[in-house]
């Protein structure tokens, strides 16, 4: 009811343009190339294809490659046009699939990259290297130009999400135990610099913001947590507005909104102009902070004063440890990234006014569960492969209305 104020009318609504569904398997991995209004899948049935828009607005095939092993991940560089696949078996083969004829020099392998599955690659054409994490838990960097490899890092956890900043050449690796660690790459060495820990689940996806030098990690406990980098504050903050695991995850700089995509088929557009606060620490104490009585470890107090034992809330606002009663209402607090309604203490609910309560994010469903996403920046389109071994390609410009 609070949320019918839209202090944005520019709302944007994803708009399906084409839709590929000639898939006999799930696409793993796939990107919209800008210039030749293409796409490059790769799936399951071990096949990497290029499909190049037709007059009549539909998607044909046009190159079709059997690889000799299955494709986990893969990294396209459009100035290139060079394609980087990492293999189910750990290595890593670079390509440049819309050349009709593939140039033997263009096209080479790294053989054992991994000594298992490659979980994630990116190409950093600035410099000549080609990042890589594997199911060996191993980050390890190689000279894009001669394969060779210049330098490896032993991570905690299966690594499931890789962001360079080239600038800095700072590497950000999310890994399976929730864990961000902050790597500062050399020519060939590499020193740890930081790890970040706020997620309860494994991360599943990155996104680095060179511009405001802000990292959003997305992870399988359905939160995404923006880490201001740049602002030098150790500024965290939780944007909750997903129903399932957050699955993919990128930020538009031109209209400074984040895309975020989950398991459930959710697309949730944030307004990343709006600034919003961290979440209070939960405050911790055996009676409720509002009314007194006691939480039911607080023996004492019980006995002292006859009472029964309350459960222990938080409210989500301002911290405090509270009973039920002291909680009973809940609110959307988008400034706090809280787009779902929380628990919150009564007075904090009275303080929330409908302004406060107005939406910084936009829901919308794309109707099939997503595996993977990919945005392309200079169009504005983003694609979303499915389970349903479908490719959805959406137009997230504005609505002029
Ligand atoms: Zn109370
Ligand atoms: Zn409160």
């Amino acid at each position: 009811m609070a949320s019918e104020i839209q202090p944005h009318p520019q709302a944007r609504k994803p708009c399906l343009l084409n839709k590929i569904d000639a898939f006999q398997e799930v696409v793993s991995s796939a990107v919209i190339i800008p210039k030749e209004d293409g796409v490059i899948s790769v799936s399951e049935d071990r096949t990497v294809r290029v499909w190049l828009k037709r007059d009549s607005g539909q998607y044909w095939p046009s190159v079709y490659q059997v690889l000799p092993s299955q494709c986990s991940c893969m990294s396209f560089n459009p100035e290139t046009r060079r394609l980087s696949l990492g293999m189910d078996t750990g290595s890593i083969c670079v390509r440049r699939p819309l050349h009709s004829e593939i140039d033997p020099s263009s096209c080479f392998c790294v053989p054992a990259a991994h000594q298992s599955r490659v979980t994630v690659v990116l190409f950093v054409l600035e410099m000549e290297w080609l990042l890589s994490t594997g199911q060996d838990k191993n980050f390890t960097w190689h000279c894009s130009e001669s394969g060779q490899q210049l330098g490896t890092y032993h991570t905690a956890a299966w690594v499931t999400g890789l962001q360079f900043d080239v600038e800095t050449r700072h590497a950000f690796v999310g890994d399976q135990s929730g864990q961000v660690t902050i790597l500062k790459l050399e020519q060939d060495s590499c020193s740890l610099v930081t790890t970040f820990k706020g997620h309860t689940g494994n991360v599943t996806a990155l996104c680095w913001d060179p511009i405001q030098r802000v990292l959003f990690s997305g992870s399988s406990d359905h939160s995404i947590i923006m880490w201001d980098i740049g602002g030098r504050k150790g500024t965290a903050i939780e944007l909750q507005g997903h129903n399932d695991k957050v699955q993919g995850l990128c930020y538009a700089s031109h209209t400074r909104q984040l895309i975020s995509c989950s398991c459930d088929g959710g697309i949730v557009i944030w307004n990343m102009d709006v600034t919003r606060q961290e979440t209070p620490e939960w405050l911790d104490s055996d009676s409720c902070q509002k009314c007194e009585q006691p939480f039911f470890w607080n023996f004492k107090q019980m006995w002292d004063s006859k009472k029964i034992g309350l459960r222990q809330h938080h409210c989500r606002k301002c911290g405090q440890a509270v009973c039920g009663k002291c909680s009973s209402k809940r609110s959307t607090i988008p400034l706090m990234g809280f787009e779902f309604e929380v628990r919150v203490c009564d007075s904090c609910h009275e303080s929330i006014t409908d302004e406060d309560r107005a939406p910084t994010a936009t829901f919308h469903d794309s109707k099939h569960n997503v595996v993977y996403m990919h945005y392309e920046a200079t169009t504005g389109n983003l694609l979303s492969s499915g389970t349903d071994k479908v490719i959805k390609i959406w137009d997230m410009n504005p609505v002029v209305s």
